[in-house]
């Protein structure tokens, strides 16, 4: 992989490690906000009762279930930008070979090659 190559890989995590980032303090904000405090929002289609406790924590089961897969992603984009300081960025972390580029341009933060995610995601699933 080029410099130039990396370069453009670096900033495009940096760009979708702040655009997380600002997600992750509003998700933060949602999930520590008190239980009932905001009755009569928005969402009119859906049946939520300020009143029964029970869907009120049920909402913030749902955006702290949020916040865990952003910060989820948000750990693999810092991980791949370690991997770049690094220079290790790029490499499978599975079986060493380059991940393609077409992968690296779906997701920039990859950690295995496709063959090795597949088994990997295979084996999880089981
Ligand atoms: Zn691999």
């Amino acid at each position: 992989m080029t410099e130039a190559e990396i370069r453009t890989y670096r900033r495009r995590l940096l760009a979708l490690k702040k655009q997380l980032g600002v997600k992750l303090s509003d998700l933060e904000e949602e999930a520590l906000r008190p239980v009932g405090g905001e009755a009569g929002g928005g969402l009119s289609d859906v049946p939520v009762h300020p009143a029964d406790p029970a869907a009120a924590e049920y909402d913030e089961q749902v955006s702290i279930g949020l916040l865990e897969t952003e910060a989820e992603l948000l750990t693999e984009v810092t991980d791949a930008l370690a991997r770049i300081e690094q220079g290790t960025f790029g490499r499978c972390e599975e079986c060493g070979q380059e991940i393609s580029r077409e992968r690296l341009n779906a997701l920039p933060y990859a950690r295995y090659c496709l063959r090795c995610a597949r088994r990997i995601q295979a084996a999880a699933g089981n």
